[in-house]
């Protein structure tokens, strides 16, 4: 208790801003701490557990006290144990790409397919990517993860590839690829290698990333759509939504976020929603693509609103290049 009180003192006196000549400066303070000896009886340790428990301060948001709790231990365990596998799985071929398949509405044609990462451990079995994606943005695995899944795509791509029926392959992108990775130099290179058509290539960023360093990200976008490469906007609608970002990027297709589409037949403010954001795409002249679409109902109702194309259950789950090359046949 009278460390809570030491913190919270601590805590309130840094939150006042400092006066330093002309200036009001802020600072932001987190504080995590571990005790004796329960949290540990070596100084390592001890100071290790404060340490997660500040990470978990820091996590909750600025000028927040944190108590270390052995959940907390686990959670740092786990997160240290996926990062170490996921390293040895990727040299040990672990890691796979599968490609769900992209409906046009209009000829229920396959136009496109999306490339997702899939990874099969000996012991846990197929571990999601909404787990280990996560850790592998955290621990810098990332941009090796992401290249793995960019020449996968395109390596299997370039076998599905059909001259007469131009279908494009799209792939997600990390933000820290964008960050932190040379992501033109890559694209670049995998283009080269792979010999796959630019103009079938199709890169999947979010609505954060633009938000993050618009010029940076302007200048990316614009140089790899120069060789012809494609941009959509993934997860449409939960992020922060900048129509003025929208029309700076110049990106090719809107994905409408499943989470406006799964009600969709019940709730009328997810038409009213859905149908804003495909007159949107359309006035822009963007493509745009309903995800996690699962029923007739749902897609029925999508293509009476105009939507380009559908991605989800009711036409394929994610299948492995060999299957998709059949379904395409
Ligand atoms: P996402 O990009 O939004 O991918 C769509 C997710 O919805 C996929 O989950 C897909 O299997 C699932 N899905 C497709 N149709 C339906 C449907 O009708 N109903 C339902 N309930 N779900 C459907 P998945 O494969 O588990 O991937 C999860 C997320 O992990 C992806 O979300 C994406 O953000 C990330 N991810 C996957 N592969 C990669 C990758 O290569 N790079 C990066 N950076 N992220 C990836
Ligand atoms: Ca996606
Ligand atoms: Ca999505």
């Amino acid at each position: 208790e009278s460390v809570a009180k030491i913190s919270a003192k601590l805590l309130s006196e840094l939150g006042r801003a400092f006066k330093i000549e002309m200036h009001a400066l802020n600072i932001s303070c987190s504080i995590g701490a571990a005790f004796y000896p329960n949290d540990g009886d070596t100084f390592e340790m001890l100071l290790q557990n404060a340490d997660t428990a500040l990470y978990q301060a820091k996590f909750n948001g600025r000028n927040v006290f944190q108590y270390f709790t052995s959940e907390m231990n686990v959670k740092a365990q786990e997160r240290l144990y996926l990062e170490n596998q996921m390293r040895l799985g990727l040299a040990e071929g672990q890691f796979s790409v599968e490609f769900q398949p992209q409906i046009h509405l209009g000829t229920l044609e396959v136009t496109g397919m999306e490339a997702l990462l899939r990874w099969q451990h000996p012991v846990m079995g197929a571990v999601s990517p909404s787990v280990f994606i996560p850790v592998a943005e955290d621990s810098g695995l990332m941009i090796e993860l992401g290249k793995f899944a960019l020449t996968e795509a395109c390596m299997a791509a370039t076998r599905l590839y059909l001259p007469n029926k131009p279908i494009t392959v799209s792939v997600n992108i990390s933000i820290i690829q964008f960050q932190r990775g040379n992501i033109v130099a890559l694209v670049k290179d995998i283009l080269a290698i792979t010999q796959f058509p630019p103009h079938l290539l199709e890169l999947e960023i979010t609505e954060s990333l633009l938000a993050s360093d618009p010029d940076k990200v302007v200048a990316v976008i614009q140089t790899l759509k120069q060789l012809g490469v494609r941009f959509a906007i993934d997860d449409f609608g939960i992020g922060y939504s900048s129509f003025n970002y929208l029309k700076r990027f110049n990106v090719d297709k809107i994905k409408i976020d499943q989470s406006f589409i799964t009600d969709i037949v019940y709730s009328h403010e997810d038409q009213v929603i859905v149908n804003a954001i495909i007159q949107l795409a359309h006035s822009l002249e963007m493509e745009c693509i309903a995800e996690g679409v699962e029923t007739e109902a749902q897609k029925a109702m999508l293509k009476a609103m105009r939507c380009d194309q559908i991605q989800g259950f009711v036409c394929a789950k994610s299948m492995s290049s060999a299957a998709m090359q059949q379904y395409l046949s």
